[in-house]
């Protein structure tokens, strides 16, 4: 006998659905009720125990009868520390084969690259025997949900690697939860993924001040759109189409409304643009800690009236220009240190104090847009540590920017409102049609009308 047997024989019967066993399994093949007689002790020595009935065994010569059709397979879990090669061999590939199919993965991705947990799907001849290091056939991992990696040997023997995409579809994903302790934790408990709660946040961050606003028993929905596989796994998540906090009773609701360029800018439902004319908080990560009014000033040791917000944050964390402007003063003063101050409009101008250093490119007189980065945080002039000093001042005088209403960068109008609200009135429909945490396949119709911006 050579080491290719006939079907007759043993062969090693690892169908698909064994997949996830490591143990080489070796069933005596029996297609004969005749053969199987004489098989029997045997097979109830090596199968697992749901093999032990004999409504069982008949589906077992099923298995054993499929797997001499279907070729052999079995799947394996890549261990830190494993390279490809060595799970190959640790299998019963050989030296040589092992390296052929590294190499015809490398035409197509780094196997260096490969983590462990990473699952791989060997299949193998289905006539080989046990020992043959030669029967690999078929190598498949799947490096994202949708995306795998294929090597197949060749009629020449030689080994052949392609990428493999499956199909995939847009859906809608409809996300809701109650705050016991955080937006954060909520959300995560509810299966938001962390991408779409960032995109989340920066849609409310002009509105709300996570860090005072949100409460217990505070709301939030959202619905977004995403690729996935046909059997329901994500591969990308896209734009958020409508979001909704309600805080303290009180909601707050944003849409998703397509600009001429093809992004999307967010909408409250009188058509106001979310984004704001001024940042109220143009430090990222910063907490708040010392607010606008009277107060002992911590240096000079008497009430002052504190015309400003500091935000505590560490030294060299950017400072952004809350609104797009002019920059109006650019100096060092002895109890501001270093200050800029932007005008935003004939209304607004906003000022940032104790800079560790100036940005480069904004001298006096240059125009800035919002969230370019003008400073960053230090504790220059009458400052006890790093913060930012920020003032707003409307008509010339100081006001407290965590209270000022500012006004809608941009506000819908004529058409375009018109066609933002058919936009809103599709996405209630959509979020409504889908069961709380559910998900709904996206449809040609639910394409949105292109706004002029
Ligand atoms: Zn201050």
């Amino acid at each position: 006998m050579g080491t290719r047997l006939l079907p007759d024989a043993w062969l090693c019967a690892f169908a698909g659905a064994a997949v996830g066993a490591l143990t080489t399994l070796m069933i005596p093949t029996a297609t004969t009720p005749s053969k199987l007689s004489l098989l029997t002790p045997s097979l109830f020595s090596l199968v697992p125990e749901n093999f032990a009935g004999a409504e069982t065994l008949s589906e077992n010569v099923r298995a054993i009868v499929h797997a001499a059709i279907e070729p052999a397979a079995r799947s394996v879990t890549l261990r830190a520390g494993d390279t490809l090669s060595d799970v190959l061999v640790r299998t019963g590939a050989d030296r040589f084969t092992a390296q052929n199919v590294v190499d015809a993965v490398r035409g197509v991705f780094d196997p260096k690259r490969l983590q462990a947990g990473q699952e791989l799907a060997l299949a193998y001849d289905n006539f080989a025997v046990e020992g043959d290091g030669g029967s690999l056939t078929r190598l498949d991992f799947e490096l994202n949900p949708g995306y795998s990696i294929a090597v197949v040997r060749q009629d020449d023997g030689s080994f052949e690697a392609k990428e493999i995409v499956a199909e995939t579809h847009r859906e809608f994903v409809r996300t809701e939860g109650t705050i016991s302790t955080s937006l954060f934790e909520s959300a995560q408990a509810n299966g938001l993924p962390m991408d779409v709660l960032t995109a989340m946040v920066k849609i409310f961050s002009y509105d709300v001040d996570f860090q005072r606003d949100v409460q217990k028993g505070d709301q939030f929905e959202v619905m977004f759109e995403r690729n996935a596989t046909n059997d329901g796994r994500a591969v990308r998540n896209l734009t958020i189409q409508y979001a909704a906090m309600t805080l303290s009773g009180s909601p707050l609701k944003f849409y998703a409304f397509k600009q001429e360029d093809g992004s999307y800018e967010y909408y409250n439902d009188k058509g106001e643009g979310v984004r704001k004319a001024l940042l109220r908080t143009p430090v990222n990560g910063a907490v708040l800690t010392s607010s606008f009014g009277l107060r002992m000033h911590p240096i000079l040791g008497y009430s002052l009236m504190h015309r400003g917000v500091d935000f505590g944050a560490p030294k060299g964390t950017p400072i952004m220009a809350a609104g797009d402007g002019i920059i109006e003063k650019r100096e060092l003063s002895p109890s501001f240190g270093n200050y800029i101050r932007i005008r935003h409009n004939n209304e607004y101008a906003t000022a940032y104090a104790h800079m560790n250093r100036f940005a480069p490119d904004f001298a006096i007189g240059k125009r800035v847009r919002q969230g370019q980065i003008i400073g960053y945080v230090g504790a220059t002039g009458r400052a006890t540590g790093p913060h930012l000093h920020f003032e707003v001042m409307q008509n010339q005088k100081q006001v407290n920017p965590i209270n000022v209403k500012f006004p809608a960068a941009q506000k819908l109008d004529g058409t375009l409102l018109a066609q933002f609200r058919a936009t809103k009135q599709k996405a209630d429909q959509t979020f409504a049609s889908i069961e709380p945490n559910g998900v709904k396949m996206a449809s040609a119709a639910t394409a949105q009308t292109t706004a002029k911006k």
